[in-house]
């Protein structure tokens, strides 16, 4: 997985032309069953991607933290909400609450989160490839393809499978 890892920003910066005409066409039109091949094929790529061999999530981008996230891992700490805020958050440039450090300060050695049952949306959610309507944040898994080996092997299985003129 290091290897992977470490190869994974050049692979993506010479896929990074290819598949941005590829999320242009696809915005455009796209297949009517995208949300059946999206999950199909994000569950297919994750049967076979361990994340705890990888973490490079939670390493290197953390997520933004909700008011709703905010709320219940304060509680999780038995921590006033601000308490929490202070420990761990600060406000980005883009006024959302996001990690103080990289990686994240719940990332265990083993590459497990310490607050797993209750970590923000985001975590949840990353890199969001089973999400309904995928070509709306094609922006975004842009970006996801060179920090997420995962997300970057979907994006090539999306160009085989769907197929734009
Ligand atoms: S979601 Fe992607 S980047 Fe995060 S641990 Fe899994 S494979 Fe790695
Ligand atoms: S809260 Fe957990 S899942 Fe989210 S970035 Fe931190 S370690 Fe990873």
């Amino acid at each position: 997985m290091d290897k992977i890892l470490e190869q994974l920003p050049r692979k993506a910066n010479e896929k990074h032309g290819e598949n941005k005409r590829f999320f242009t066409k696809l915005k455009k039109r796209p297949p009517k069953n995208i949300d059946y091949i999206m999950q199909e094929l994000h569950e297919a790529e994750f049967e076979r991607t361990d994340c705890l061999e990888c973490a490079n999530c939670c390493k290197t981008t953390g997520p933004l933290f909700t008011t709703a996230d905010i709320e219940r891992i304060s509680k999780f700490f038995r921590q006033k909400p601000q308490v929490f805020i202070e420990n761990y958050l600060r406000i980005d440039e883009d006024n959302d609450y996001v990690l103080q450090e990289m990686p994240c300060s719940f990332l265990g050695a083993d590459n497990y989160c310490s607050i797993y049952d209750v970590r923000p949306k985001a975590c949840r959610e990353f890199p969001h490839t089973d999400r309904k309507k995928f070509q709306q944040i094609s922006n975004l898994t842009l970006k996801n393809v060179a920090i997420c080996p995962a997300a970057f092997n979907i994006v090539e299985a999306m160009k085989e499978r769907i197929k734009l003129k």
